[in-house]
């Protein structure tokens, strides 16, 4: 408790972050695990942006890490995939939300893929693994990409996710629950526990459009450590993007009022949204547990 405590003091500065990871992990490898690492490698929507105005948010699509006592968490494979570790001593699972290109773009970029050896399990709430290795098997093929991808790498595992969840429960502390979204072609959210954590993934998500399913995120979401949260547009702009499937930066601050969640990170940031706009922003909410994720920020449960 006194740890998580000075943890929390530190986060609210924004100091220490690399000495509390270095804690943290040397605690793991004593068995002791109390806490989640997240780490966000791609923060932007819809499409990467490379000018200078954009990148200490960072331009890379939507690509966000869980690292747990003894798996590594990906969820969505955006151009920040790109830049992902992928670790050798952990078991590596990749969840896609949806398949809109903003959320599959990087797959083939990360070299680590392509060594025979990184076994690497593919899984969606969405769909089956049938349909979800035809998406991919379609979306890499020669008339898009060079090579047929998953016909080339054998090491993807397109596993179906009940499966995923019966193997967490039997040989683990961790779990993960799919949560339904609304978003144009359907999307699944995820709910992340282990040891007491929980951790919501809510990308993409337009608050607003559906009660049942804003309900029900609203109850799982009650007492979360951290949700992320689909901030693509402003209340201003929502007037003229009703039915594009996203949420405002607005919706998302009364969402972590009304949850009582503990932190909420604002991530899939318009692609127009400069680095000064974001940060004007993120200076106007209302409190220090509510932040703009950034391409290589990392927060700790
Ligand atoms: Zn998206
Ligand atoms: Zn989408």
């Amino acid at each position: 408790m006194i740890l998580r405590s000075l943890y929390e003091i530190c986060f609210t500065y924004g100091i220490y972050t690399e000495f509390w990871l270095v804690i943290i992990r040397r605690q793991r490898k004593h068995g002791i695990n109390q806490f989640m690492e997240i780490i966000f490698h791609g923060v932007r929507g819809s499409t990467p942006t490379a000018h200078q105005p954009f990148l200490q948010y960072g331009g890379n699509t939507t690509c966000t890490e869980i690292r747990l006592d003894q798996f590594q968490f990906l969820f969505d494979a955006g151009t920040g995939f790109q830049n992902v570790e992928i670790l050798k001593d952990r078991q590596v699972y990749l969840f896609f939300s949806h398949f809109h290109y903003d959320h599959i773009q990087g797959l083939p970029f990360n070299g680590a893929i392509f060594d025979p050896s990184n076994s690497v399990i593919i899984s969606s709430g969405l769909v089956n693994a049938d349909d979800l290795k035809h998406v991919f098997t379609r979306a890499f093929q020669p008339m898009y990409f060079p090579i047929p991808l998953v016909e080339t790498l054998k090491n993807l595992r397109f596993t179906e996710f009940n499966k995923v969840q019966s193997n967490l429960q039997s040989s683990s502390n961790t779990a993960i629950e799919p949560i339904k979204l609304n978003h144009p072609g359907g999307a699944s959210g995820y709910i992340i526990t282990e040891n007491g954590k929980k951790v919501c993934c809510f990308l993409d998500h337009e608050f607003g459009g559906d009660n049942d399913v804003d309900a029900n995120l609203l109850s799982v979401a009650d007492g979360a450590d951290l949700v992320i949260w689909d901030g693509m547009f402003l209340e201003t702009e929502l007037v003229s993007k009703k039915g594009w499937g996203h949420s405002s930066v607005e919706q998302g601050v009364s969402f972590a009022e009304k949850s009582c969640c503990k932190k909420i990170a604002i991530a899939h940031h318009a692609p127009n949204r400069t680095d000064e706009q974001l940060k004007e922003l993120e200076n106007n909410l209302p409190s220090d547990n509510m932040f703009f994720a950034a391409e290589k920020m990392k927060i700790i449960v």
